[in-house]
This record gives structure tokens, C-alpha cells and sequence, in this order.
């Protein structure tokens, strides 16, 4: 018997308001090719096309070209048909002809990282056609060459072979233009314009041995194919690594009627978006160009004029235009094609409500008709989210849960970024003033090419445009400066999204890659110089400013709020001293997961006791120097919990090797001899007595505390002294004191008891008491697996994933360095296991262990204060397994906030 299996289709059509695809079949269709669809269906005016889905690409990459190729042919013919239909023009036709364009489309927008081609189906042939119907021979031979240019780039890889080589079409460009004596495209002849496609095509052949395909059907194909291709080529590779895009998404290839905007002056095209993607601003914004395609305004070559009337006069003040010549030569669109205009304005309205969020579109008016190209969810910065998400959520257009879920926690970083001293920059020299693309502040030395972006180790990447061979380099350096492109070029764009601070269109730098130098009127900057860049005003400044950390209110406040609203967890914050505690508690943090004490003996009027006592040789004598450091302690310890004002403070007893504070110079080895009055041999003696093979896994820990029971004492009089005094000036405090590496029942058996003893004895002395609570750490793998016995005694646990991590996998902390990169590099590792938590291996263990716990005692506390306790997916493992808290460093506590507030929402 014969079974029926419904084909999938390859492709799915779209246009004259219907649509086969959805805006739910994004994995399907790609973004793009899903909103296409979408929009056609709720009556945008798109150009009609097909998608050609995702899985084709995936079948393209297993089987190759030619068989991808003779399956999908029958539905794209069909589908060619249908558009034909629409558009009433004919697919390579010399009377009538129709041109179309292909375009990648992943999943999420992956802005240049993958290849386009316009005007496809032109060739000898059609070109009269398209003469005959524009009436515009200079416009149809203009097309032609660019075709000809971009496809031979895209499809046939004719493009520059090195970084100082021009790319061949440009030279041939340059080359009329200095024969003709003219220095605009705009000035060619339809003469020249045909000479053009003429010397192009026999570049061409030259170059690639073959000649340019005048039948537009292998021009289709060969465009397709590009197009799965460019999934793979290094750009897409790049971005991919570095959003962490899977590898088997695929592209989608959307295939669409070419409209116009280069046919006159009643044409043109632009880019906008319904809200300020920098700062989150609900003001209608963008850019177009009149008798211009699409590249144009993003390229950077023309200026782009500002859509709307407001948005022009901002840009005439920061670009220093006057009144005047802003309505003369830069009118906003509303004011030059009002109708046009009110129509788009509409569109982007209907569009952002139905979409609900930010969208950033692409549109074009081809002979006074308007058509929509495309719209996404805009890129945008840090501030923007919030802002938008909040102001989204105040406007009933969203719920509080949506808001919390569109955080990307980890873009609330860039809001914790320093902002330019306001002194500072008073004083500053103001060298240029451009567009102010992505705002904060940067300071860095100049370079001039993307891939020295490394050069210096804070660098500013100055280019006259950018393009997306660059992103790299772009990402490395701490800011972009540009000197041509409007606010949605190429570079305004990118680093928008990277939230990197970036500048563009300063029209006043003058370039030179030759002698790497930049020119602003009679100065001269090189290769290496200090510029600082204001990316929320425009401003290119001389030298170094400084900066200060930002002040954190409104949306941001509010989110805050809202998350707490949400999160079951706790966020605790990892702090040495009062100063980062007073810092997370101004970020929102609810006590102290994790104090390390070793960072306070550090210091330089310490680390003479800490010495004296590592190197005594009797009880005695250790004695003697503990002494001297018990009152240092307890002030610590008191300024930290005055800081905390009544949540609770977790301490950790001595964990790291006592060699690490041992002199290991000969210099500051006699220093020491003559400051205890022994012999250089007695201290050399003792430093090489404490050298280990393998200090993480030697003398630390608890077995410090079990081997030196006098250092436990100590701490735990300074702790508890230190709590009585601030209860007495009328505080609450809750000490927690903290046993680290922990492996066996009897090791923290044998802690808690000297810490309950010597509890009992500051009760005594001092007459008075204060609750504390007695608790380990679970960062040794055996803890984890007994961890039901020592929750016998233990009042907490809190899980230090940065052992754990290194003891389950067995990476050196310290020396993983030197492989992890590889290991990510190879797709070993998919994350840096020290970063994000191994959830499979390394998780199993906390969850383990935190079931055993609480099989003893079912309300036991636990928290985490490895390094992942900031990191947004841990954070929800932590949830998952149902950790009461969360503990990181100061700067990540608002970032674990929202994480926390996610992980219990969903
Ligand atoms: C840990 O191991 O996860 C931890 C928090 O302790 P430290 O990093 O100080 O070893
Ligand atoms: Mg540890």
C-alpha cells in the first residue's frame, strides 16, 4: 500500500496582503521571511516574493547544490509565476521585465554578516525593457552596473584580495571619473554608465575565467546558492561565536520583486524606527535618501536626511547646519513628501503595536508608492531595553512578565559602565563633532584598521566607514569612530548592538590609512594617540578624560523593583570590604554571600603579623601574632557589617595556601629576616617548606583551620566582637560564619566545635550574645556526596561552584587558561565552564548536594557564591534547584536581579 506522506514545502509565498508563512515560523522562515509574510498578512504593502525555508539550507550543506537545486525548482518556478502575476512583469523578459532581489534571513537578524543581491534578471535583454518602462535610460544602466558590481562581489567572490587593494569595480569607477574630470556617480552619463557594465563584465571574465550570466535563471541559482553559502563564510561564523548562535540554524533565502527607489526624484528609500534605539525614546525616527537604493543610506557615501521634522532639526544643530540649508538641501521626508509621510507613520504605528516592541524597518518609494521592506525588532542599546521595555509596559502594551523576559540581563552591564566626569569634559578640547550612534564614553589610543583593534589594550577604532569584515575588530575596541554614515550606517548599527559607544559621521576627519593619520583642520593625529569619544552627545575629544560611575534612577529603578517583585531568590553580593558592600547594597543586594578573608591581610601593615605568624614554629608564637591581628580584623568586620545595616553576612574563614603570603623575592625575603630578627635561611627555610606541587589542592581550606585551630579562634572572636559592638550602637547584624573546603563530616565537625567554643567565651567576656549561624561550603565533590551528613550540623550550605568546578572537571584554575581557549575554539567546550555553569556534570553535583541536604534538614539554607552566582544561566539552574540565594560581585547584583526575576517566571 501506498503511503501518503505530506510533503514540508521549500518555499512559501508572500505578498498582495496574503501570506503562506507567519510570524511564528521564524526558525522556519528566518526572521525576515517570517515578518515578510506576517506583514503582507495584516495588509502592509510589501513587494511580493517567497522564502525559501531553513531546512533547505540544512539539506543544502548535507547534500550539496545540484541536488538541492532539482528538487526545490518546480515550487521556486511556481512561485516566480506568482510574483510575475502581481507585479504584471515577466522574469527576464526584454518588453516587461521583472527584477528581484535575494536576501539571507537567519533565525535573529544578523545585520551585513551574510550576502544580498538586487536587481537580479538583468541582463542585455531586459535592460531595454526596463528603458521602455521607466523611461529612464540613465536609471536602467545604473542599475545594471550596480548588479553587475554586487553580484560579481556577492556569487563570483570578485572582491579586493587585501586590505590596501581597491576593490576592482571601484578602480574602473575611479579611473572614468578622473578621465571625465567629475568626482560624483551622480555625474556619470548614460554613455559612461554602459561603458561601465562593458568594462565590468570583461573584468569579470578576466578575473574569474567566466563570463558574467546573462540568463537570469543561473543568475538566480547562483544567487541562492551564495546565499546558503554565506552561512558559512567567516563573517557568519564570527557573529555566530559571538552571540552563540547554533551552527544548524541555516539562513533562510527570500526572493522578492525589486522595487525602486533610484527612478527619480519622486523615488527613494530609507530606514527607520519606531522608537530611539540609543536611548529608548518613543519618538518615530530614520533616515532616507531621495534617487537612491537601500545600500546608499547604510553604506555611508551620501548624508542621509532625517525622516521627520524634529528629528532633522536635532541633526542640523549637532551637524552645525544652518536653518537655511537644512530646507534646502537636507529636508525631512515629512516635509518634502508629506503624504508619503503620513502613510509610513501609519505603518510603523500598526507595525510596533502589532509586533510589540521596537521595530527598525527598511522601506522604499518607488514613483510616489510606498512599499514596506522589511521590519524586525530593532537592535538596541542597554538603556534603550530598559527604557523601552518599562515604557512599553506603562503604555498596556505589554505585561510586567513580558517586560521582565525582553531584559537581556547581561546588556544591563553596559548601563553600569562609567559615564564621562562632567568636570572632565568641561575642560576637555573638543576636536570634532559627529553623530551621536551609541551612547557612553571611551577612552582609548587610535587605530585605523579592524584587525589591530588589538594593538593597544585600550583602543579606538577610527575608520571612515565600517563594514562588516570589521565587526571583529569593532567588538575588541573600546569605541568606533566614523567619519562618513548617518545614524543607521554600517557602524552605528553594530555598535548599538555590541552596546559599545560609537561616533559616526564626523564629516570633519580627514582620513589617511596610507600614513595612518587623521586630519581635523590644521592637527594631525597618529596611529597611538589618546582620543576619548562621547557617544551619547557626538563629541570626538583630545587625550584621556575621565570618568565616573553612572547614577542609576528611573526605568532602571523600576525594573529593579519589578524584578524583586518576581524573584523567589534571593541575590547576596561576594564583598571583601565595606566600600564593594556599601557598592551592592546601592545595586540592590540583600546581604553578604561570601567574604573572603585572606584579601584583608593583604594589606601592607598586615601582611607583616600574617607573616610573622606563618612563620612561627610554636603555638606560641603563632599565638602571639594572631594577637596582633585580631584588632584589624574586627574592624573589618565591623565596617562591613555596618555597611550591610542588618542583612546577613556571610564570613569565610582563612582558605587560600599560606605560601601565597610568603616573600618569594630575595629582597623582600632579608626585609623580612631583619624585621623578625631571624636568619635569611630561617625564611628562606620556611618559604621553601611551604612550597606545594599543588597549592589548590595542598594546605587550604578548613585544613588550615583544622591544622591551625588558633587561626579559626581568632577569626571567630573578631567576627563575633565585631557583631556585639554594632549591635550595641543599635543594629541588627546576622553573622554567618563560613568553613571552606570541606570534604569531610569530621572536618567541620571539628571547626564548629572551636567556633561554638570560642562563641561561648566572647558571650561570656564581652555579656552579652548575638545569634550567628555555623555553615559550610560545598566546592570539594566528596561534599556533595556526604552532603546529608554534614547538614547534620550545618546551619547552611553555600555552593563554591569555582572549586567545584575545578575539582569535577580537574582544570586548573589557575593554568585553564592555557587550553580553554581551544577547547572553545574546537567546539570541545561549547562555554568556559568557569563562567557559565556545566550544568550536565558540574550540575548534578549542586543538585546532589542540595537534595542531601535538605533530606536532613528540609528548610536547610543554600546559596552559591562561585563566580556563576552572577551569570544569568546559572542563575536559573540555581532556581531550578532550588537554592534560596544567589551571591555575586557587586557590579553583576543587578544583573542576577533580573536573572532571578526570569528564572521564576519561567
Ligand atoms: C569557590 O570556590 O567557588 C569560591 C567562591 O571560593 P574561592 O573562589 O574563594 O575559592
Ligand atoms: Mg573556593
Amino acid at each position: 500500500m501506498e503511503t501518503l506522506i505530506e510533503k514540508q514545502p521549500s518555499v512559501y509565498a508572500f505578498g498582495n496582503k496574503k501570506a503562506d508563512g507567519r510570524r511564528d515560523m521564524k526558525n522556519l522562515l528566518g526572521g525576515k521571511g517570517a515578518n515578510l509574510a506576517e506583514m503582507s498578512r495584516i495588509g502592509i504593502p510589501v513587494p511580493p516574493g517567497f522564502t525559501i525555508t531553513t531546512e533547505v539550507c540544512a539539506q543544502y550543506n548535507e547534500e550539496g547544490k545540484e541536488s538541492v537545486i532539482n528538487r526545490i525548482e518546480p515550487e521556486v518556478r511556481d512561485a516566480i509565476t506568482t510574483i510575475e502575476e502581481t507585479m504584471g512583469a515577466i522574469f527576464g523578459d526584454d518588453e516587461n521585465p521583472l527584477l528581484i532581489s535575494v536576501r539571507s534571513g537567519a533565525r535573529v537578524s544578523m545585520p551585513g554578516m551574510m550576502d544580498t543581491v538586487l536587481n537580479l534578471g538583468l541582463n542585455d535583454e531586459s535592460i531595454k525593457g526596463i528603458i521602455k518602462m521607466t523611461g529612464n535610460e540613465r536609471f536602467a544602466w545604473d542599475s545594471y552596473r550596480r548588479f553587475i558590481q554586487m553580484y560579481s562581489s556577492v556569487v563570483m567572490g570578485l572582491k579586493p584580495e587585501s586590505k590596501d587593494d581597491l576593490d576592482p569595480f571601484e578602480e574602473i569607477i575611479d579611473h572614468l571619473k578622473d578621465k571625465r574630470r567629475i568626482d560624483q556617480d551622480t555625474q556619470f552619463t548614460v554613455q559612461d554608465l554602459q561603458d561601465l557594465v562593458y568594462d565590468f563584465k570583461d573584468i569579470v571574465q578576466k578575473r574569474t575565467g567566466k563570463p558574467f550570466p546573462n540568463n537570469p535563471w543561473d543568475q538566480l541559482w547562483g544567487a541562492i546558492a551564495a546565499v546558503f553559502d554565506s552561512w558559512n563564510g567567516d563573517r557568519a561564523i564570527y557573529y555566530r561565536k559571538m552571540n552563540g548562535y547554533p551552527e544548524d540554524w541555516g539562513t533562510a533565502v527570500n526572493v522578492q520583486a525589486m522595487v525602486f527607489g533610484n527612478m527619480g526624484d519622486d523615488s527613494g528609500t530609507g530606514v527607520c524606527f519606531t522608537r530611539d534605539a540609543g536611548t529608548g525614546e518613543n519618538v518615530f525616527n530614520g533616515e532616507y535618501l531621495i534617487n537612491a537604493q537601500g545600500e546608499d543610506v547604510v553604506a555611508g557615501v551620501r548624508t542621509p536626511q532625517q525622516i521627520t521634522f524634529l528629528g532633522s532639526q536635532r541633526w542640523a544643530k549637532l551637524a552645525q547646519v544652518e536653518e537655511e540649508e537644512r530646507k534646502e538641501s537636507y529636508p525631512s521626508l515629512e516635509e518634502l513628501m508629506p503624504d508619503i509621510y503620513k502613510e509610513l507613520f501609519e505603518y510603523q504605528n500598526k507595525l510596533e503595536t502589532h509586533y510589540q516592541d521596537m521595530q527598525d524597518m527598511e522601506f522604499t518609494i518607488q514613483q510616489g508608492k510606498l512599499w514596506i521592506l522589511q521590519t524586525r525588532n530593532g537592535k538596541r542599546t542597554g538603556a534603550a531595553m530598559v527604557k523601552i521595555g518599562m515604557d512599553l509596559l506603562k503604555e498596556g502594551l505589554i505585561d510586567e512578565k513580558t517586560a521582565l523576559m525582553r531584559i537581556e540581563p547581561n546588556k544591563l552591564n553596559e548601563l553600569l559602565h562609567p559615564i564621562f566626569d562632567l568636570d572632565a569634559l568641561q575642560e576637555a578640547n573638543v576636536i570634532a563633532q559627529g553623530l551621536p550612534a551609541s551612547p557612553g564614553a571611551a577612552t582609548g589610543q587610535i587605530v585605523f584598521f579592524a584587525d589591530e583593534a588589538d594593538k593597544f589594550k585600550y583602543s579606538i577604532l577610527v575608520r571612515v566607514e565600517t563594514s562588516p569584515e570589521d565587526v571583529e575588530g569593532m567588538n575588541i575596541a573600546r569605541g568606533i569612530v566614523t567619519a562618513r554614515g548617518g545614524m543607521t550606517s554600517h557602524a552605528a548599527v553594530v555598535a548599538r548592538g555590541m552596546g559599545k559607544c560609537c561616533v559616526s559621521g564626523a564629516g570633519a576627519l580627514k582620513i589617511n590609512y596610507k600614513t595612518r593619520t587623521l586630519k581635523v583642520g590644521d592637527h594631525e593625529y597618529h596611529e597611538g594617540d589618546w582620543i576619548s569619544i562621547n557617544g551619547s552627545t557626538g563629541n570626538i575629544l583630545e587625550g584621556k578624560v575621565a570618568t565616573k560611575e553612572p547614577v542609576l534612577s528611573g526605568e532602571f529603578a523600576e525594573l529593579m523593583e519589578l524584578s524583586d517583585n518576581y524573584a523567589t531568590m534571593e541575590v547576596r553580593t561576594n564583598a571583601d570590604t565595606p566600600k564593594d558592600a556599601l557598592i551592592a547594597r546601592n545595586f540592590g543586594a540583600k546581604g553578604i554571600g561570601l567574604t573572603r578573608t585572606e584579601h584583608m591581610f593583604f594589606e601592607v601593615d598586615r601582611i607583616k603579623a600574617m607573616r610573622e605568624m606563618i612563620l612561627a614554629d610554636t603555638i606560641k608564637g603563632r599565638k602571639q601574632a594572631l594577637k596582633e591581628l585580631l584588632p584589624m580584623q574586627r574592624n573589618d568586620f565591623e565596617g562591613i557589617f555596618r555597611a550591610m545595616e542588618g542583612h546577613p553576612v556571610t564570613v569565610r574563614l582563612l582558605d587560600p595556601p599560606l605560601h601565597e603570603f610568603v616573600p618569594h623575592q630575595l629582597a623582600t625575603q632579608k626585609e623580612l629576616a631583619e624585621e623578625l630578627h631571624i636568619s635569611l635561611a630561617a625564611v628562606k627555610g620556611k618559604v621553601a617548606e611551604l612550597e606545594e606541587f599543588n597549592p589548590m589542592m595542598g594546605h587550604r581550606g578548613c585544613r588550615l583551620g583544622n591544622t591551625y585551630p588558633e587561626i579559626t579562634e581568632m577569626q571567630t572572636q573578631a567576627i563575633l566582637e565585631a557583631a556585639l559592638k554594632v549591635k550595641k550602637e543599635g543594629l541588627t547584624v546576622k553573622p554567618e560564619i563560613m568553613v571552606p573546603l570541606v570534604g569531610t563530616v569530621e572536618e567541620f565537625n571539628q571547626q564548629k566545635a572551636i567556633i561554638d567554643a570560642m562563641a561561648q567565651e566572647v558571650f561570656k567576656k564581652r555579656k552579652d550574645t548575638v545569634e550567628y549561624s555555623v555553615g559550610t561550603m560545598m566546592e570539594t565533590p566528596r561534599a556533595t556526596l556526604i552532603a546529608d551528613k554534614i547538614a547534620e550540623n550545618a546551619d547552611f550550605f553555600s555552593f563554591g561552584t569555582n572549586d567545584l568546578t575545578q575539582m569535577t572537571f580537574g582544570y586548573s584554575r589557575d593554568d585553564s587558561g592555557k587550553f580553554l581557549p581551544i577547547y572553545l575554539e574546537k567546539g570541545i567546550l561549547k562555554h568556559d565552564p568557569f563562567e557559565v555553569l556545566d550544568q550536565e556534570g558540574v550540575g548534578q553535583l549542586v543538585e546532589m548536594g542540595t537534595q542531601l541536604g535538605r533530606k536532613t534538614k528540609s528548610d536547610l539554607k543554600i546559596g552559591i557564591c562561585g563566580e556563576h552566582g552572577g551569570e544569568p544561566n546559572s542563575v536559573a539552574f540555581c532556581q531550578k534547584v532550588g537554592m534560596n540565594y544567589v551571591s555575586c560581585s557587586p557590579f553583576r547584583v543587578p544583573i542576577a536581579r533580573v536573572a532571578a526575576a526570569q528564572a521564576a517566571i519561567s
